[in-house]
């Protein structure tokens, strides 16, 4: 059998929310390679395979890029089934690509499966639509976190007219804040900031652009979140949900 690793999305934290796909890998794997934000509930489809927490959360205790590489490639040559699993999607601020290259470049084959992003099941579960007929034309996923500290161009996010999704953004409120409302964007632009999505402990909170930091603040909002920024925000709109009752 020739050396394959399976690059898998784990979805948002909802076990049901995984693909089949993503179900039958772990029924094959003999090494899952799992990152922090991963459900461990999804390891029922694994029960025989060894279970490697590789997980790096920011500023906390981290297991180097290099070192999940080289785990990967060895396990894949000694002829193992490895599936690297990781939260939300692979390839969505999960650095799939970067994985599936490196591996790809030594030789070993490997396999992508879509995960639910956080971003896409936050929304939905608060039934917020990301785009709205009307309302909102597009989606923009961004991380409010960079490595080299390089600034995304707030002004052409706030002025685009599509709905903001942004990941990593706990620690960033001020700063997003103030570049959108510098951007241009309206101050009572609605937001949300989901907790935990999808998972039985999902909070979410409403607010505006305007007054979100103080609202995370007093909801004391705590990472993993994303927050939404956009009229979509507002809904879903609780007047057209009581007129079609
Ligand atoms: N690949 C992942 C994203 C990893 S980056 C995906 O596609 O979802 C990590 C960030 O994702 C977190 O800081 C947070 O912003 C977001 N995130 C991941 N899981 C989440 C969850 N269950 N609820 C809310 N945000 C989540």
């Amino acid at each position: 059998m020739s050396a394959k690793v399976w690059l898998v999305g784990a979805g948002p934290g909802d076990p049901e929310l995984l693909t089949l796909k993503a179900v039958k890998a772990l029924n094959q794997a003999d090494i899952v390679m799992i990152d922090d934000l991963v459900n461990p509930a999804v390891l029922e489809h694994c029960p025989s395979a060894r279970i490697m927490p590789v997980g790096k959360r920011g500023g906390c205790r981290s297991t180097p890029q290099a070192f999940i590489h080289r785990l990967m490639l060895r396990y894949a040559r000694q002829g193992k089934c490895v599936v690297r699993l990781k939260g939300g999607d692979p390839c969505i601020f999960g650095r799939g690509s970067e994985e599936a290259d490196w591996l790809s470049e030594h030789g070993i084959a490997v396999e992508m499966v879509n995960g639910i992003t956080a971003g896409l099941a936050g929304a939905t579960t608060c039934g917020i639509p990301l785009t709205l007929r009307g309302v909102a034309r597009g989606v923009t996923l961004v991380t409010a976190h960079t490595q080299d500290d390089s600034s995304l161009n707030w002004q052409a996010l706030a002025q685009s007219g599509t709905t903001l999704v942004v990941y990593m953004g706990v620690a960033k409120l001020p700063e997003i804040r103030e570049s959108l409302l510098a951007g241009g964007m309206r101050a009572d632009m609605p937001v949300a900031m989901i907790e935990n999505a999808s998972l039985p402990h999902q909070r979410e909170c409403r607010s505006s652009l305007g007054a979100m930091q103080q609202a995370a603040q007093n909801f004391q909002l705590k990472s993993p979140a994303i927050l939404v920024i956009g009229e979509v925000a507002a809904q879903p709109n609780m007047q057209l949900a009581a007129i079609s009752a």
